[in-house]
């Protein structure tokens, strides 16, 4: 009897790991064959596998002892082939930006190429900061965020890597690209007046540097000097006009201010409507977010503001980008360069700009048609390198004339 226990006991245990291994070399199996498309590996596992069955006939614990542990080393095998081949095959992408359109371009360029992309979302200098942080060890390819400053800074703590692409020297203009290719800009956004059309006649408008009239003393609002997006307006004023009079913008434009800078760009749009001012200074894809808003008031603002761009006489209304670069210590270069090249495509530009209503670089593409009506523009004839470069000095004079 006891006899008959045992060897019960011994079968019940052999079905059961056979049951588990079987579901786990299905498994394997599926993942080697789908990540591989190897199928010769797939049939020496199956070949090895029903060997082990017909051995197992004999039910002796020996046996099945063998069996587990073949089945525990295949098993470490073929999951450290599986991982190295999909960290070598996959994209992992550090972005600013998080947009459902995004998702469906990627899932687009996943079944063009066969490359997964894994995305990280998180603030510019939050993913920026990581990267460095995590060195050689990062799981970053690409780093994709806002600001021809901010992508100077990732450059020149060593984040990112020079890259030699025809189709992004083609499709992308020279002066929206680094001027040693480690940043590619994918997206342009305009920094223009928004004015209140009751309580300033357009006409009356020109410049960035007319702001600073006495007619306007009390009438501007924009956001502080620590921000970015006003150190490379700053920045670009500086290469354009030099020092001395980047200085006497900065000084006048403070004179006129209608408050102490606070808040985001969309706040300076919302002062403009609440009577605190007449004219903002911000970034032109906030009325876009701002009209398609759930919020009321945001898109009673969009809707009651109009957009001026500045300077068309003269050196061109100031631009930057959102861009992307390879990052230093990507495992797959060449996946991170076919994204970047794909995302600088006429496939992907409306869908990747319109998501955030920006201005496609890509000059063959046409702009979302919010951005078509306000019409054509002459934009400032720099290369936004430029704008890292002069970002201290840009800091510096903003705070010694008393911009906060
Ligand atoms: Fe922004």
């Amino acid at each position: 009897m006891r006899r008959i226990e045992h060897d019960i006991t011994i079968m019940g245990s052999c079905f059961l790991v056979y049951k588990v291994s079987t579901s786990l070399f299905i498994k394997l199996i599926a993942s080697v064959d789908f990540f591989m498309k190897t199928p010769i590996l797939k049939h020496v596992i199956i070949l090895l596998f029903i060997k082990n069955i017909n051995k197992e006939n004999g039910n002796s614990m020996k046996k099945f002892i063998i069996m587990v542990s073949l089945s525990a080393l295949l098993f470490a095998l073929t999951g450290c082939m599986l991982d190295t081949n999909q960290s070598e095959q996959s994209i992992t992408i550090f972005s600013e930006r998080h947009y459902d359109t995004d998702r469906v371009l990627f899932d687009l360029f996943e079944a063009e190429t066969g490359i997964p992309v894994n995305v990280i979302d998180g603030g510019a200098d939050q993913l920026i900061n990581r990267l460095e942080n995590e060195g050689e060890d990062t799981s970053a390819d690409v780093l994709i965020i806002a600001d021809a400053g901010r992508l100077h800074r990732a450059k020149s703590r060593d984040l990112l890597q020079s890259v030699e692409s025809d189709t992004l020297f083609s499709n992308i203009p020279a002066n929206y690209r680094d001027i040693d290719n480690y940043w590619f800009g994918l997206t342009k956004r305009a920094r223009v007046l928004v004015y209140h059309p009751e309580r300033v006649n357009g006409e009356a408008l020109s410049t960035y540097e007319a702001l600073t009239a006495p007619e306007f003393e009390g009438r501007i609002v924009t956001r502080t000097s620590t921000n970015i997006y006003n150190q490379s307006l700053m920045a670009s004023f500086i290469e354009i006009m030099g020092e001395e009079l980047a200085r006497d913008f900065a000084r006048g434009l403070v004179a006129n201010f209608a408050r102490t800078p606070s808040g985001n760009d969309r706040d300076q749009a919302k002062a403009v409507v609440q009577g605190i001012a007449d004219i903002a200074i911000m970034n032109t894809y906030y009325i876009g977010r701002m009209m398609h808003s759930s919020d009321p008031f945001e898109r009673e603002v969009a809707d009651t503001v109009e957009v001026f761009f500045p300077n068309q006489d003269t050196t061109g209304t100031h631009i930057n980008v959102s861009a992307a670069g390879v990052t230093k210590h990507a495992s797959n270069v060449e996946g991170a360069i076919q994204f970047i090249e794909f995302l600088s495509g006429e496939e992907a530009q409306s869908s990747f700009a319109n998501a955030n209503f920006e201005y496609p670089v890509n000059e063959a593409v046409e702009p979302h048609v919010l951005l078509q009506s306000w019409g054509d523009f002459k934009p400032q004839a720099i290369n936004l390198s430029v704008l890292g470069e002069h970002a201290t000095k840009a800091t510096i004079i903003m705070d010694e004339e008393g911009w906060e």
